[in-house]
């Protein structure tokens, strides 16, 4: 596990050691062994699985692809979690990530558990029949441990909806005559997937950010002012200004952020600088994010990145090298790209004043605190960007009932549920000294503990 989550969900636990509303059955020596008991659970994944792949590749030649599938904590349901194709993938990471999906299906009331699967490939370097393979493999060397009711998995980073089809339909050969709808999610419409749901992540990222800095700020000016806190202070200052926004990343997420901060009719929003593997765009009259939307759409899912192909999306736009986004003098810098993009060598140089985490873990554990003690107002991961999550539970459900939702009422009851967990956490962090990760981290940790505690797990 990565320091970071590690490291909080010890913290939460501290925490929540001396809240005495927490467990008050709990007392002296009983208290701390609970507690030490529960650490112990959580800091730790139930199961890791590792496989090399064994796979012909169409030149002939056999090539192990290492593979792997960790199911971290099934307390609140079973298993749930994306599969991520990228040649960094490491068992470590990938512990982390199904910490960090127990938490986040925990403080959203989703009843899931948390998993997370990768392997390690440049899906860039295949051929289609070859990713195909390599799917079917996963689902055949994995076949015991996943299904609907024991680990659902879904896309992540290199992954989407035809992977998730073609894991389906081998999970549907593997085990006929059972149900297979819900055993993967992200799927295609076609294949039972859910309306909504590819722009999950994303609208419910650029959610998180509008609700606290619109519907939050102007339901609660007057409360917020009366708290004398400096995260309470930067907010109101960024009530009816125009902010300048910052997207780093443009892909599934990235460019579902920038379109719905481009067209939202609460704020007064200018993104003005958007970067991807390539580049960073930048023009401080604000980006045109429809042309660059479809401009994408039919370039592998690049930005343009020289003069040239400037001219051939109709933009006008500064080419800046890439990570010299993150730096940019800017309200709100959103990150949807990868984890660690702001460690030690660059947080002394970020001057946005709020930061919404898209990506998983974009910032490092030591640049977290220092960007906290700078109040830095941050959005983390873990409330930000759990609409993936969140709409795979409703596409699980449509899978069982063969019931489906209309797009709208896909997206209402997304956004009603983050509003739940908003109106928990935001409050919370407005009014104590913990973080907004931390809130989350301690409402998560608390659930969990409680379920565990209920079900008799502590002894
Ligand atoms: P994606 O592959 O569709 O897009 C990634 C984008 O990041 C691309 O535009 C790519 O060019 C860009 N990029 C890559 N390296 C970069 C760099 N160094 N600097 C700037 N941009 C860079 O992936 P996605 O689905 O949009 O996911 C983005 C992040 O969000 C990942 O960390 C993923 O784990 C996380 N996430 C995704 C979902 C989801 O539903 N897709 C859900 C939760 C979390």
């Amino acid at each position: 596990m990565s320091k970071n989550t590690g490291s909080i969900v010890h913290e939460s636990l501290d925490a929540l050691f001396e809240d005495s509303s927490f467990l008050p059955e709990l007392q002296n020596e009983e208290r701390e062994k609970a507690l030490r008991s529960i650490r112990s659970i959580l800091s730790t994944p139930n199961h890791v699985y590792k496989s090399f792949l064994r796979l012909p590749l169409n030149n002939g030649e056999i090539v192990r692809i290492p593979a792997f599938r960790v199911q971290h904590n099934n307390i609140l349901g079973a298993y749930k979690g994306g599969i991520r194709f990228h040649e960094t993938v490491n068992e470590d990471e990938v512990i982390n990530l199904a910490t960090l999906m127990t938490l986040k299906n925990a403080v959203h009331d989703v009843p899931f558990g948390g998993a997370k699967g990768g392997v390690i490939i440049n899906p860039r370097n295949f051929e289609n029949e070859e990713l195909n393979l390599i799917c079917k493999k996963y689902v055949r060397y994995f076949s015991d441990i996943i299904g609907p009711d024991k680990d659902i998995p879904a896309p992540d980073m290199g992954t989407s909806e035809r992977e998730m089809d073609w894991m389906m339909a081998e999970y549907k050969s593997i085990h006929p005559g059972e149900s297979y709808l819900g055993s993967f999610t992200g799927k295609s419409i076609v294949n039972g997937g859910s309306l909504g749901r590819k722009t999950a992540t994303g609208k419910g990222v650029y959610y998180s950010f509008r609700y606290m800095l619109y519907d939050f700020l102007n339901q609660n000016k007057d409360w917020l002012g009366s708290q004398n806190n400096q995260y309470a202070n930067k907010l109101i200052a960024l009530k009816n200004k125009p902010l300048n926004i910052a997207i780093q990343g443009f892909g599934n997420v990235g460019s579902i952020i920038a379109s719905e901060a481009f067209r939202c009719p609460y704020l007064e929003n200018k993104i003005i600088a958007i970067s991807d593997r390539n580049v960073t765009l930048f023009h401080s009259d604000g980006l045109d994010i429809t042309k660059l939307i479809n401009y994408t759409q039919g370039n592998y899912g690049d930005l343009p990145k020289n003069e040239k192909e400037l001219e051939k999306a109709n933009i006008s736009a500064k080419i800046m090298p890439r990570d010299d986004l993150l730096t940019l003098d800017v309200d709100v810098l959103f990150l949807a790209a990868l984890e660690d993009q702001i460690h030690m060598n660059n947080m002394n140089n970020i001057k946005t004043k709020v930061i919404v985490e898209g990506a998983n873990s974009p910032i490092t554990g030591k640049a977290d605190l220092f960007l906290n003690k700078k109040k830095k107002i941050i959005i983390p991961d873990i409330l930000a960007n759990a609409g993936g999550v969140i709409v795979s539970y409703f596409e699980w459900m449509q899978g069982r009932d063969t019931k489906f939702y209309t797009e709208d009422e896909v997206n209402n009851q997304l956004f009603e549920k983050m509003k739940k967990t908003f109106e928990i956490v935001y409050p919370k962090y407005f009014s104590d000294h913990f973080s907004l990760r931390e809130n989350c981290y301690i409402q998560a940790v608390m659930k969990l503990s409680i379920v565990l505690y209920k079900q008799g797990k502590l002894y």
